[in-house]
């Protein structure tokens, strides 16, 4: 197998046993993104120079003491990286070089990972297809013809197409895990709090979560154990103990309680394709020794409704700081101050931006408050207790992914709220804090199907252990795909 087919555990074993160098591995990935990416359009930067610098000083063993040593990775391009440009996808940022790098960059770097690029997304991480780039879409690897999701798509489909092992992503509202079971690959969205939001661009301040996109269950738990744990500099980091996540990568569920909400299963929206591929793996769990029981989440039915005035309301208040003064796009001609705001923000914004900033001031203006965001706030609650209801006696729900395999590029061009749709079993994890995975379980239409598991907060470690029997026990994580062909 060529070394950009490997996940991260196979290429620290071969390196560990001196078969290939650092530099061979960089050499690799970016010989295959240079192959694939014109067709996939995964990446905004690469970082090659850096990333054959950093592989050639590690090319001693005795150099290599680093949990990722040598391990390529990439990151959605909200992730701020010291000296390279990270832009949102938006024109606002096209130019910005931060000073810094995310705290989740920076523990990456850190455990000796090679950064390699930073990878396309929809603009300030508002959309579900990647087509919401203020710079170009990025095609799914499965039908280069369908969009990989989103918002990190970028991320899904580098991963997907074997340009990179594993990237971060963000997840707001499914924006990890939507993109994941579009693109066939592994997504996993921790706890609220549990992974440094520091230096990542806010957009739904209370739901953002950066998490693992990667081929694999156990490579997820690897750039967890990297990422996880209190950051002094994001107060809403938890200070809880995190435990060597890859101690859960046990194929053993025995007597483990699985519950699936009965009012996902009833969507009408639910494909039954993908209805048919979860119900499967239901009874693959019982097989192997779970415990799976109907369950209910009355108060999901709210959760998009909430999110769409939550998340607005948010964001209305983080894109407050790109004024055209601290940093971003300045329109230079304005002769007065009022003007340079007004001019940097209409040419810097795409229309999405600028629609959730509006539906997200009007929310929050005086006379509406009370009527949507306090009243969304308090139905947010009611979902949260859904959960904490379920999760009195149940380990872990199981839900399909997303209702739809991936749609066309275009399809849903004027329609963007029924695109959005595609989050409906996604958002509620958010709302509450929760984390969430998907994972591969099969294939409706030739296209890939993701399926969802959701922990208690702060329980990742059970939900990599479900997520990771699961893939032991069944291919689908293992087909390859020929760039926009067939799966072999
Ligand atoms: N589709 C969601 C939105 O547009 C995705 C948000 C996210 O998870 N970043 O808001």
């Amino acid at each position: 197998m060529e070394l950009h087919e490997l996940g991260l555990y196979e290429l620290q074993s071969k390196l560990n046993q001196g078969e290939v160098s650092p530099q061979e591995i960089i050499n690799a990935i970016f010989k295959r993104i240079h192959e694939v990416d014109d067709k996939v359009k995964a990446f905004l930067t690469l970082d090659e120079e850096n990333a054959i610098k950093k592989a050639a000083a590690l090319c001693k063993g005795e150099n290599r003491t680093g949990l990722m040593a040598g391990m390529p990775f990439a990151l959605k391009d909200l992730i701020c990286t010291r000296g390279l440009r990270t832009t949102c996808a938006s024109r606002m940022l096209e130019n910005f070089i931060p000073t810094y790098d995310a705290t989740v960059a920076s523990r990456l770097n850190n455990a000796q990972g090679i950064l390699i690029g930073k990878l396309n997304m929809d603009e300030f991480a508002m959309g579900c297809s990647n087509e919401l780039s203020a710079f170009f879409p990025t095609h799914n690897p499965w039908d280069l013809n369908r969009v990989p999701g989103g918002s990190s798509g970028g991320a899904a489909a580098a991963v997907a197409a074997r340009e990179v092992p594993v990237a971060l992503g963000s997840d707001t509202a499914g924006s990890i895990r939507q993109p994941a079971a579009y693109c066939g690959v592994v997504g996993f969205k921790p706890s609220y709090g549990r992974v440094s939001r520091w230096g990542v661009a806010a957009y739904a301040s209370s739901m953002d979560q950066v998490g693992v996109i990667a081929r694999n269950v156990e490579d997820c738990a690897l750039v967890l154990n990297t990422i996880a744990g209190k950051d002094p500099l994001d107060g809403t980091s938890a200070d809880i103990e995190v435990p060597d996540y890859t101690s859960y990568l046990i194929p053993d569920i025995k007597g483990l309680r699985l519950g699936y909400p009965r009012e996902f299963f009833a969507q009408p929206a639910l494909d039954p394709g993908i209805k048919d591929l979860v119900e499967e793996a239901l009874r693959k769990y019982e097989d192997m020794g779970a415990i799976v029981e109907e369950i209910s989440l009355p108060y999901s039915e709210y959760a998009l409704p909430v999110y769409y005035i939550i998340g607005p309301a948010e964001a209305s208040a983080n894109m407050a700081c790109y004024d055209g003064v601290r940093f971003g796009l300045r329109d230079l001609e304005a002769d007065n101050v009022l003007d340079m705001y007004c001019n940097s923000r209409a040419n810097g914004f795409g229309d999405e931006v600028k629609r959730r900033v509006m539906w997200g001031t009007y929310v929050l203006s005086s006379g509406q408050y009370e009527a949507y965001y306090l009243k969304a706030m308090k139905v947010r609650r009611l979902i949260k207790n859904d959960f904490d209801n379920v999760f009195a006696h149940i380990d872990l729900i199981i839900t399909p992914t997303t209702p739809t395999t991936a749609f066309k590029l275009g399809e849903k061009n004027n329609d963007f709220l029924t695109s959005c749709k595609n989050e409906v079993f996604t958002v509620s994890a958010n709302l509450a804090g929760l984390p969430a995975i998907s994972i591969p379980c099969g294939f409706s239409d030739g296209l890939p199907v993701g399926m969802q598991i959701i922990g208690s907060a702060f329980n990742e470690g059970k939900v990599l252990q479900a997520a990771y029997a699961f893939q032991q026990n069944t291919p689908y994580h293992q087909y390859k795909l020929q760039i926009g062909g067939e799966q072999k």
